[in-house]
Formats: structure tokens, sequence, C-alpha cells
């Protein structure tokens, strides 16, 4: 991807040379070789370090939470999901259109760094070539849905399957059957918090679940506790996740959340769409769930 790296260079020096931005982000080389971490330029000469390979994955709309408040010009390079991160930002007014410049990459895929980590670590070393990571094997929209300029070309969706043949097999247990399941895979959930710290879709200023006075949720890594926090963080997510897939990337005891993330995701496009969350910016536009009518045919609002 020397190429690519080459054209977002070119167009970084370009951005901040003209002082048409202040910040440029992309992604760096990190210390390891399967590690590409993001990476804002303010000037220059930080534009030598800018790359743009197989394991640029992060998500780098997520950053975008670190300069709401500012007025700087923010260049920043997209994929398909950040792309989509991007617009989740805009419509819950964390960050002004006219701040950014939007330099869009047509995904061919990326590899996970963590697997890679994995892989090149501990006894029983793999040397073997990983593929694409999980998130991108199931990626329907590798294209960014907004931008400035684009580069590389365009991609078919990487996921041919069928979408929700996991939460149809969820639906079609018994409520006794659903929680058996979700307390053993939720038990493990160490409450680390990297699924909440990844996603673009959280971006509250004070966290529901940080708080301490009153403590809305207790922070034992109980069942109880632990069932609190997930049903708490999918409605929040509900109409908003914008399927980037960070979270269960970065979940260190694998938990399924997009499973959880899936369910909603259909349920919220079955009852209130057809509605897909992140996949256009319209000015002004309100997503479902986002506002309130006085004649909500719903009785119970
Ligand atoms: S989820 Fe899609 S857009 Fe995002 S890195 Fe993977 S293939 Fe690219
Ligand atoms: S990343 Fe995984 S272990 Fe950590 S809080 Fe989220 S679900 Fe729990
Ligand atoms: S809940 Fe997960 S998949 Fe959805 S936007 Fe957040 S990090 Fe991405």
């Amino acid at each position: 991807m020397k190429d690519m790296t080459d054209q977002v260079k070119e167009i970084a020096t370009k951005l901040l040379e003209s002082g048409q931005v202040d910040v440029f982000m992309a992604w760096e080389k990190g210390d390891a070789p399967h590690q590409s971490k993001p990476f804002f330029a303010r000037n220059v000469a930080d534009v030598e370090k800018i790359i743009f390979d197989e394991y640029c994955i992060h998500n780098l709309s997520t950053y975008l939470t670190r300069f709401r408040d500012g007025k700087e010009k923010i260049a920043i390079v997209v994929k398909g999901c950040d792309s989509r991160g991007v617009v989740r930002m805009l419509e819950d007014h964390q960050m002004k259109r006219d701040r950014l410049h939007i330099i869009g990459i047509n995904c061919p895929g990326m590899k996970d760094p963590l697997e890679a980590m994995k892989q090149h670590s501990g006894f029983e070393r793999e040397t073997g070539e990983k593929g694409l990571a999980i998130k991108c094997l199931q990626c329907m929209q590798p294209n960014p849905v907004i931008y400035d300029e684009s580069l590389g070309e365009i991609q078919e969706p990487h996921f041919k399957g069928e979408r929700f043949t996991e939460v149809k097999a969820l639906e079609a247990m018994s409520s006794e059957e659903r929680y058996q399941f979700f307390s053993e895979v939720l038990s493990t959930c160490i409450r680390c918090y990297a699924c909440r710290q990844v996603c673009v879709a959280c971006n509250c200023r004070t966290c529901i679940f940080d708080e301490a006075k009153p403590q809305w949720v207790g922070r034992e890594t109980s069942v109880g506790d632990n069932f609190m926090y997930h049903i708490v963080r999918a409605f929040h997510m509900a109409g908003r996740c914008i399927e980037c897939g960070e979270c269960e990337r970065v979940c260190p005891v694998n938990i399924p959340l997009m499973l959880i993330n899936r369910k909603l995701i259909k349920d919220v496009d079955h009852y209130f769409g057809p509605y897909d969350a992140g996949m256009a910016y319209v000015e002004g536009g309100k997503p479902p769930l986002s506002l309130y009518k006085i004649d909500d045919p719903d009785d119970f609002i």
C-alpha cells in the first residue's frame, strides 16, 4: 500500500502547508511490524511519519471527540467504517461538518494487529499469514459514505453471507435458553471498558458507568452487574451503532458484542426503518429514536 501512503502524504502536505487544516488525522507505524496506530500530524515535518498499511484498522472517527470543543480545522482519513463514525459524530452534534476535510479510502480490508500479536507471541507461535480481520470479513460498507476527496478503487462489500443468521438463532431460543446463554457469555466480562473506549457512539461527556454519586450501575464483575452494564450499553447503542466491529475486536475475553449490536440493528430497522446508522449524512436530519413526538403511537412513552 505504499502508493496509498504516498497519496495520503501528498494530500496532508498540501493541506497543512496551505493552512487549510490545523491537524491531519491518519496513522503511523507502531513499535511492532504489525502495529499501526492513530497519528495526528500538525505540521509538514510530521507528514513523514504518516502511513497507510494493512494494519490501519482503528476507527479514527472515535478520536474526533478529542477535538470537539476546539475550533481547529481537521483533516481525517477514513475507511468505510470510519466514515460511518464521522456521520455518527455529526448527527450527535459532536463535530461540525465545516471543520472537517474528509479523505476517503475505499478499503480493501484490514488485518487485526491484536490477532497478529497473539500469533507472534507465546509458546505456540504460528508463522503463517493471517487473513482479514473478522470485522472486515463481515463488512458491508468498505467504501466511505462521506468524503471531500477519495482514493483507491471502489470495493465490493467483503461480506457475502446472511447478515442476521446468528441473531435469528438467538431469537429462536426460549427465554430460559437465552438467559442461560447470556449468563455464560457475560460472566467472563472483566469490565475493562475497552469496548466503550473504542466506540465512536460512546461519546457522552460523563459516562453513566463512571458516575459515583449516584452510582447507577454496580462495578462488580458479578453476573448481575455485568448484565446491567451490557443492557445499558446495548440500549445506548440502539439506532446508533455504526457496525464498525471495534468493540468486539478489542474485547480481551471475546464476548460476542456484535451479536448484541446486530440484534438491535435488526430491530431498529424492522420497527423504525428501513434504517442503517451512519450510512448517509443529511444536515439537520433526525435518525430514528432521536426524536420525541407528542402523538407517538407507543403508549408507554
Ligand atoms: S470494517 Fe470495512 S471499512 Fe472498516 S477496516 Fe474493515 S473492510 Fe475496511
Ligand atoms: S471489552 Fe469485553 S471484557 Fe471489557 S468491558 Fe467490554 S465486554 Fe467486558
Ligand atoms: S457498538 Fe461496537 S460496532 Fe457499534 S459503533 Fe460502537 S464500537 Fe462500533
